[in-house]
């Protein structure tokens, strides 16, 4: 999810039951979650997602802007999209000091607090290396520093190799991404990166489910670039496909972590299922039709309310061309944009199966005007 402009409006949790299996297809999701791939530099994440997506896919590509797509009966006409975006966020080299110390500028929306103490994995061109974040030590602070927070500029990225050497191999416009591992407790997830290597990987399920099934429709799961600072890709991604309609996969803020104001961002705890977004950019027939379906198959969910934009890539796919009817299904997550953001499988799976049936259950030619 990237920062919007707008805050979230107050939501409505459904009365779903609370119990829902999942099935986690963690030979795929691992990998994928562990890929650096921050914004703009998605190469390793979307090797993985297609090789992936090349076990069953009718058809599997990229573009020159770094989306990746796979696609069930190419030829079958209009396509439905269900895209789920592929960078994380990262830092970018600005500068090298003469002792080898490493300025950073974020590449998506950090908070600088996270990212003290945290280790650095750079995509240099001779190979990755490891670096720490640096901060001046508490003993070293002035009494009143203690207090404040830590700005970015004031960080700095350690090697431990010599200046030289640093210089050498680090160029600037290097990228990193921060190097944590995965683990998984009872139904949880935690990584680095969940933001949104989750989506992209419930599209690619949700496609899976739907070559299974055997839908004659041309549906295409979109991985696409550089959500983080902007949407980029879901434009021409969204531009180039001129989809009849699309489902979005992002994160949005689980509710019951500590310090959310529940008034503001509605009810979306652990467990609660699928989340939809209610918007004005949002598509009435679609959130509806996946009300609809979630009830018939007692698919858990909860609404949300974004009364303007959505703060994901569904604001720039519904302003394609002449106007794409979107809808947008989010993953309660917890400790968004920080090296161990966390989600339930339960909830991802249910935003899978939601997708699939709701594509699954499309006439033939669907209109989804208001
Ligand atoms: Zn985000």
């Amino acid at each position: 999810m990237a920062r919007s402009d707008t805050g979230p409006g107050q939501a409505y949790a459904s009365a779903a039951p609370l119990l829902y299996t999942p099935q986690v297809n963690i030979n795929f999701l691992q990998p994928l979650l562990e890929a650096a791939g921050p914004s703009g530099f998605e190469a390793r994440a979307a090797k993985v997602w297609s090789e992936e997506a090349a076990t069953f896919a009718h058809r599997v590509y990229s573009d020159h802007y770094g989306n990746v797509y796979a696609e069930l009966n190419p030829d079958a006409g209009r396509p439905i999209i269900l895209m789920g975006h592929l960078d994380e966020i990262g830092l970018m080299v600005s500068h090298v000091d003469d002792k080898g110390f490493i300025s950073v500028l974020n590449l998506g929306g950090w908070d600088a607090q996270v990212l003290v103490g945290q280790r650095v994995r750079l995509l240099a061109e001779e190979g990755d290396l490891l670096a720490v974040i640096g901060k001046k030590p508490i003993h070293l602070m002035e009494a009143s520093d203690r207090e404040k927070g830590s700005k970015l500029e004031d960080l700095w990225l350690d090697t431990g190799l010599e200046a030289e050497d640093v210089r050498r191999r680090v160029p600037v416009g290097t990228v990193g991404v921060i190097e944590q591992p995965v683990f998984t407790v009872g139904e949880r997830v935690v990584s680095k990166a969940l933001d949104n290597r989750i989506g992209a990987y419930v599209v690619l399920e949700a496609l899976r489910q739907l070559h299974g099934a055997g839908v004659p429709r041309r549906v295409i799961a979109v991985a696409s670039a550089q959500e983080e600072i902007g949407a980029f890709g879901a434009r021409v991604a969204s531009y180039q496909l001129d989809p009849e309609a699309a489902l979005v996969v992002d994160v949005t803020f689980e509710t019951a972590q500590p310090g959310v104001d529940v008034k503001k961002v509605g009810r979306a705890e652990f467990g609660s299922g699928a989340n939809l977004s209610v918007s004005a950019l949002t598509s009435p027939k679609i959130v509806k039709g996946l009300i609809d379906t979630a009830r018939r198959h007692e698919i858990p969910y909860t609404l949300s309310a974004n009364p303007r934009r959505t703060g994901t890539d569904a604001d720039e796919v519904a302003l394609t061309r002449a106007g794409v009817p979107c809808g947008v299904v989010s993953v309660p997550q917890r400790y968004m944009h920080s090296p161990s953001e966390m989600v339930d499988m339960r909830d991802v799976q249910a935003c899978i199966d939601l997708m699939a049936a709701w594509v699954g259950e499309l006439p033939e030619t669907s209109d989804h005007s208001r």
